[in-house]
């Protein structure tokens, strides 16, 4: 437990490590050997103010601080990575949802999203538009009081299981003018379009999924925020999902760190415990170094944000080394390991499969050093 944490947060980070090491943790090589994921169990995690915690007390939420989300995602991190991914697309949708919606769209979007009734989806990436979001194709055209949306989406998280979705698409209006990116909110039982899995390596317990929209008609009651503002809508978002990542990434690898030892205590070769030889005691000590100077990091991110500062580089600065840190910590605890590292049975082979994801969504760690190098350069390499 971190001595950078006030007793306050201490104290979520003990009821909440407890309630996942209890509750969770023994469901996860079941459902990550049959993709599953155990959605019953959501609403009685927001009780410790995940997802609700981004929401004011207002709007129904919990108001936690940006500390207190970072631990609570640190903790899902340690536990399983699939866990993670969803809780924090939840949180971002509910983020996007408290900042835009209107209060009609709030009692049937925001409201059964807290109580862990409806899911939802976040609808960014398209084919050809991955680092560069800006160059969404997907388009909405104004019909009557209805828009029809034709396009595409890419690697959308869990939008099997969701019940409706943010989708980004460019509005355009009866004459064919582009009004911008606007935010749509789309529902699976009201409106008719694809959803296609498409499987994938890490976080087996998400789905990953193709989108397509074939003329679907979406009620112009269902746009969120302003039409043209859904890029900002959509980047807002995304500076929270970078440090939730980042946090995730900060569990691994201090679960990395913690089945290395384990394994290094029961292990025996050459007549003595493996935890006794010098090098495996620096793939050890290396495993540690990354999760502290990764946890200081994030920490960091998390009490600039709550100082009330918008965190840009922070966030960005915690996305890019915690996530390659997890790469890198999974990669020395499968070492560790030796063989039995690289067998299904072992969670050091999920955290090595899952640690790729940390490096890659909510902007990979190519974009986070570009908006560094631009921060501290004050000239943009990104075009
Ligand atoms: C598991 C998973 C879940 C996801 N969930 C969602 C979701 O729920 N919703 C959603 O909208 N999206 C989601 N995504 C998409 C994710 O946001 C994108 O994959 C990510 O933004 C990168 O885009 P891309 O994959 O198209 O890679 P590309 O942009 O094609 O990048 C390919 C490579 O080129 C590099 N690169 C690109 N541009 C530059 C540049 N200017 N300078 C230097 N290097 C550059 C990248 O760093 C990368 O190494 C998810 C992705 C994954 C893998």
């Amino acid at each position: 437990m971190s001595q950078l944490l006030d007793p306050d947060e201490r104290a979520l980070q003990t009821a909440v490590r407890d309630y996942l090491t209890a509750k969770v943790a023994p469901l996860v090589a079941t459902h990550e050997r049959e993709r599953t994921f155990p959605w019953e169990l959501l609403p009685q995690l927001y009780e410790f103010g995940y997802v609700r915690g981004v929401v004011s007390a207002e709007l129904g939420g919990d108001a936690q601080s940006t500390m207190m989300q970072a631990i609570l995602m640190e903790e899902a991190g340690r536990c399983w990575g699939s866990l993670r991914t969803t809780v924090n697309v939840q949180t971002m949708v509910a983020r996007v949802l408290a900042a835009a919606a209107t209060d009609e769209q709030r009692a049937r979007f925001l409201d059964p999203l807290l109580a862990g009734e409806r899911f939802g989806f976040f609808a960014l990436t398209e084919a050809e538009a991955g680092s560069d979001a800006a160059a969404l194709r997907t388009t909405a055209r104004a019909t009557g009081d209805e828009y029809a949306l034709n396009g595409s989406k890419l690697y959308i998280t869990n939008a099997m299981r969701a019940d409706f979705g943010i989708v980004l698409a460019r509005a355009v209006d009866a004459d064919g003018t582009d009004l911008g990116v606007t935010a749509f909110l789309v529902e699976r039982d009201v409106s008719s379009f694809g959803v296609f899995d498409i499987p994938h390596m890490p976080v087996r317990s998400t789905t990953s999924c193709e989108l397509t929209f074939d003329g679907t008609r979406v009620p112009a009651a269902n746009v969120l925020g302003p039409v043209g503002g859904g890029l900002s809508l959509a980047m807002n978002a995304v500076n929270m999902g970078r440090l939730n990542m980042a946090m995730g990434a900060v569990g691994l690898s201090q679960a990395c760190l913690e089945a290395s030892i384990a394994f290094c205590r029961s292990r025996q070769q050459f007549g003595k415990s493996i935890g006794g030889f010098q090098l495996v005691q620096q793939m050890v000590v290396d495993i540690a170094t990354l999760t502290e100077t990764s946890r200081l990091l994030g920490y960091q991110a998390a009490r600039v944000l709550d100082a009330g500062e918008p965190g840009r580089y922070e966030c960005s600065m915690a996305k890019y080394y915690c996530g390659e840190s997890a790469g890198r910590a999974a990669t020395l605890a499968l070492q560790v390991h030796g063989g039995a590292g690289l067998m299904e049975e072992s969670p050091v082979e999920r955290y090595f499969r899952d640690a790729r994801e940390a490096t890659i969504p909510e902007g990979t760690s190519q974009i986070q050093v570009l908006h560094l190098g631009k921060a501290l350069l004050g000239v943009s390499a990104l075009r």
